[in-house]
């Protein structure tokens, strides 16, 4: 498919229920070639002004609606993602990266989180409460925020849009979504489907432009009441302290640093397999990637083999519509940069290189899959985020050590571990600090799981009957006067 040649493929931004653009523009990169392949507004400061001023205008109507027609309108969207999932994934692939069959699975990710809010809708109890005085009675409603803004990463284009959106739209709250500069096609394409899906104007409004310049008018407007975002722990940190001027609510889905911990009573075959996916989908760009792998002395060389000969046998690097390749491309330069420091310091301080290790030659942000031995806690790589394809390999001697390593970390979002012993299954998942547990398995995003994280990785909940209450006030009604 020539991605140009779609008719999702949109070069302008949706506000308003109308296609704009502006003089200035920002170039698209194909980080597998290097190459421009379209381009996007830098929206200006009234552009913007005008999606919250949309989103305003239309929040009344949108919340006075049945859920049930909120939730019709949400399955007509969620058919349509699925009608056009092989368009969807095409346009990508091209601007992230990863490989059709990873963009394919993301696109049914991506629309199964607006099939479960749209079931969610209808389930927005309110509550009763028994009362401690005669002739009175509570009662709590839930009501949407308001106006929601959803920023968004490059690394899941599609879907960490929807998990925001899905139930934003779902609780009656109007959205204006703000997709990665490196990644606005994806985006765009959702506006497309959700226009033909039949959303009313400014319902759903997508932006684009610098995220820093945005990021800030959105914070600091009074009109939007709730801030989604996904990203780096630096810059939630920074819309944090925006929107503690503003006191708008905030959730924040950041880093990850995610440890991967296989006990010498493990299934060692199923580990192998399970580290493979966890580590090197997405070419290790993923927040919950398996970032640190903690393996007990006893099995370490059994294993590091095992799992050595698995990245050498089926890893094959490529652009995204290679056939027959698993491990696209890093999303720019600076990427590229940050794993060949980490694997720089690594070995000067006594790692050693099992496999891989450099940058592919050529154009493209390509990099082979690297497997480090003997790591160490005192490595810059047991401390940062790598989001590459780079396996580093520690070792450990007992529970506590294990555990004692796993939370030595800033950052508290996914952990994963391998036993057979039921009393240590519940050991370490209880004192691991972090929002999400993988016990025999590398993979755990669901949309009925509520996905987050802790301590750096942020706060807040996506996914789930947990997600719908990031976009919902409570309002008790105290009732008098009844006796
Ligand atoms: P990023 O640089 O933080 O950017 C994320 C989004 O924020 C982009 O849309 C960006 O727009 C925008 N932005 C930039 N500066 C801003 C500001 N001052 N205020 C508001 N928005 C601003 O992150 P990224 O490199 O795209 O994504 C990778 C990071 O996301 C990794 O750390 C990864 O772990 C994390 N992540 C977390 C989860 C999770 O669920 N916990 C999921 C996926 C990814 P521009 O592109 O225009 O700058």
């Amino acid at each position: 498919m020539i991605v140009q040649d779609s008719a999702l493929f949109r070069q302008q931004c949706f506000v308003a229920g109308r296609w704009i653009s502006s003089d200035g523009r920002v170039d698209v990169i194909d980080p597998s070639t290097q190459q421009p392949f379209g381009s996007v507004p830098i929206l200006s400061d009234e552009a913007v002004q005008s999606a919250i001023q949309a989103a305003d205008a239309a929040f009344p109507s949108w919340k006075g609606l049945t859920a049930k027609e909120r939730a019709f309108l949400l399955k007509r969207w969620h058919d349509l993602i699925l009608d056009h999932r092989r368009e969807l994934a095409g346009i990508m692939s091209r601007e992230q990266g990863k490989p059709i069959a990873e963009a394919e699975r993301e696109v049914l990710s991506c629309a199964s989180y607006v099939e479960w809010y749209a079931e969610e809708a209808k389930r927005v109890y309110g509550d009763t409460i028994p009362m401690g005085q005669r002739g009175k009675r509570i009662i709590v409603l839930k009501e949407p925020v308001g106006v929601c803004a959803a920023i968004t990463p490059w690394n899941f284009p599609l879907s960490t849009i929807t998990r925001k959106a899905a139930p934003a739209l779902a609780a009656g709250c109007t959205v204006i979504i703000k997709p990665s500069s490196y990644t606005p096609f994806s985006a765009l394409a959702l506006a497309v489907l959700a226009e033909k899906a039949g959303f009313p104007a400014g319902v759903i409004n997508v932006v684009t432009g610098e995220g820093d310049r945005i990021g800030h008018i959105l914070a600091k407007s009074k009109r939007v009441r709730k801030i989604s975002f996904t990203g780096s722990t630096e810059v939630g940190r920074k819309l944090m302290r925006d929107c503690g001027e503003s006191l708008t609510k905030l959730s924040l889905e950041l880093g990850g640093h995610a440890p991967f911990i296989v006990f010498a009573d493990a299934d060692l075959d199923l580990a192998v397999t399970e580290a493979m996916t966890s580590k090197f989908r997405n070419s290790g760009q993923t927040c919950v990637c398996a970032n640190r792998f903690l393996i007990q002395d006893t099995i370490y060389d059994e294993f590091a083999s095992r799992f050595i000969k698995e990245v050498k046998n089926t890893l094959v690097v490529g652009p995204g519509n290679c056939t027959g390749c698993n491990q696209g491309p890093l999303i720019d330069e600076k990427a590229v940069v940050k794993i060949e420091s980490q694997i720089e310091d690594a070995l000067k301080k006594g790692a050693k290189l099992a496999i891989g290790g450099k940058r592919v030659p050529g154009r493209g942000f390509f990099f082979e899959p690297t497997v480090l031995l003997e790591v160490t806690c005192g490595m810059r790589i047991a401390r940062e985020e790598t989001f590459g394809p780079v396996a580093p390999l520690f070792r450990f001697s007992n529970e506590d050590e294990a555990l004692k390593i796993a939370n030595d970390s800033d950052y508290g979002l996914a952990a994963y571990f391998f036993t057979r012993d039921l009393r240590r299954t519940w050991k370490i998942a209880e004192n691991l600090e972090c929002g999400m547990i993988g016990v025999n398995t590398g993979v755990l995003s669901s949309e009925a799981a509520p996905f987050g994280g802790k301590k750096d990785s942020g706060m807040g909940r996506e996914g789930s009957k947990y997600g719908m209450d990031e976009f919902l006030e409570i309002k008790y009604m105290c009732l008098g006067d009844l006796d």
